[in-house]
C-alpha cells in the first residue's frame, strides 16, 4: 500500500532535537511526500532528564518522546512535531547483549493522534568501566572507539559512591590521562568511565536512529485502502508459523493484525514476512 498520497501535502513539521539527531531523521524523512520538515535546535529536551544522569528520566520512552514533541507546541506553529527517545541496557530478550532501543514519534500537535515506531538494535558501543590503572582505561577507550565517539568521566566519593564531578566533551586521550591519574591519585575518589550516548558524540547511535527513522518512514507511507489515512500498521501478531519439518506451529508470527487508527478498518494478513515455513530451529518438537 504505497500508492501516491496528499495527507501530508503542505504540511509542516518541526523536528524537536537537542543533539544534533536531525542528522539521521532529515535525510529520511524527506522521502515523505508533501511534508515540509524544519529542526527546531537547542531545545533544552535535558529538563526531561539525561543519560549521565543529572536528572533522572521518569516516564517510559515512548511517553518522554510524546512530552518532547509536545514541547513544539510553545514555539512553532506547526501542524506535527517530531521526536526521538533512546534507551540503552540489556537488549530485553538477549539479556547479555548491550542493545540500543529508540523511539520516534510524529505527532498531530491539532489532536491526539500520534505515529511511533520502536526499534532495537544490538549496534551499540554502550559500556562502563572503573579503570583499575592508565593501561585499562585505554584499552576501553579504544574499545568504544573514542575519540570518535564520546566519553563521560565521572569521579564518585570511593565510600559513600555520590557523584563528585560529571565531565563530557573529553576530545584527546591526554586531557583523559591527565584527569585520570590526579583523581586517582587521591584515595576517596574513584573514577568511572562512560561511554557518551547523546546522538552527536555517538556515531554508532546515529545510524541507529535513521534506521528507526527509515521505519517511521514506511509507516507513514503506508496508507488505510479505505479512508487513505497514514500509518496503516500491525497491531497483533498471532503465532503459529508451521515448522517446515513436522508442520507443528511454532512461536513464529503466523498472521498480523493491521489497523487504521483513522476509521478502524483493519485485515489479517497470513506470512506477514513472506516466510510460509518456520526453520526447524525454532520448533519445540523437531528441536527441544
Ligand atoms: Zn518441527
Ligand atoms: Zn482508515
Amino acid at each position: 500500500m504505497n500508492q501516491t498520497h496528499s495527507f501530508f501535502e503542505g504540511k509542516s513539521c518541526v523536528i524537536v532535537t537537542d543533539h544534533e539527531k536531525e542528522q539521521a531523521i532529515l535525510p529520511v524523512l524527506q522521502g515523505i511526500q508533501g511534508l515540509n520538515l524544519t529542526v527546531v535546535s537547542n531545545v533544552n529536551t535535558d529538563a526531561l532528564g539525561t543519560f549521565s544522569g543529572e536528572i533522572e528520566r521518569t516516564n517510559p520512552p515512548l511517553e518522554s518522546a510524546l512530552q518532547k514533541a509536545n514541547l513544539a507546541l510553545n514555539f512553532a506553529k506547526a501542524d506535527f512535531a517530531l521526536s526521538s527517545e533512546g534507551s540503552f541496557g540489556p537488549h530485553p530478550a538477549m539479556f547479555f547483549v548491550p542493545a540500543d532501543q529508540e523511539w520516534l514519534v510524529l505527532k498531530d500537535l491539532k489532536s491526539d493522534k500520534y505515529w511511533a515506531v520502536h526499534h532495537i538494535s544490538t549496534s551499540t558501543n554502550f559500556a562502563a568501566l572503573c579503570p583499575e590503572n592508565w593501561e585499562a582505561a585505554v584499552d576501553f577507550l579504544k574499545k568504544i572507539e573514542f575519540p570518535s565517539h564520546g566519553i563521560i568521566l565521572k569521579v564518585k566519593d570511593k565510600v559513600t559512591s555520590s557523584i563528585k564531578l560529571i565531565i563530557k566533551d573529553l576530545n584527546n586521550f591526554s586531557e583523559i590521562e591527565y584527569l585520570f591519574k590526579t583523581h586517582q591519585n587521591q584515595n576517596e575518589d574513584s573514577i568511572t568511565l562512560e561511554t557518551d550516548m547523546r546522538a552527536h558524540r555517538n556515531p554508532t547511535r546515529m545510524k541507529v536512529i535513521a534506521e528507526a527513522a527509515e521505519k517511521l518512514k514506511l509507516k507513514l507511507n503506508s496508507l488505510c485502502a479505505v479512508c487513505a489515512f497514514p500509518g496503516f500498521d500491525v497491531v497483533e501478531i498471532e503465532p503459529g508459523l508451521p515448522c517446515a519439518w513436522c508442520h507443528a506451529p511454532t512461536r513464529l508470527t503466523f498472521k498480523s493484525l493491521y489497523e487504521c487508527q483513522n476509521c478502524q478498518h483493519s485485515i489479517w494478513k497470513a506470512f506477514p514476512n513472506g516466510v510460509t515455513e518456520a526453520d526447524p530451529g525454532y520448533c519445540d518438537h523437531c528441536n527441544p
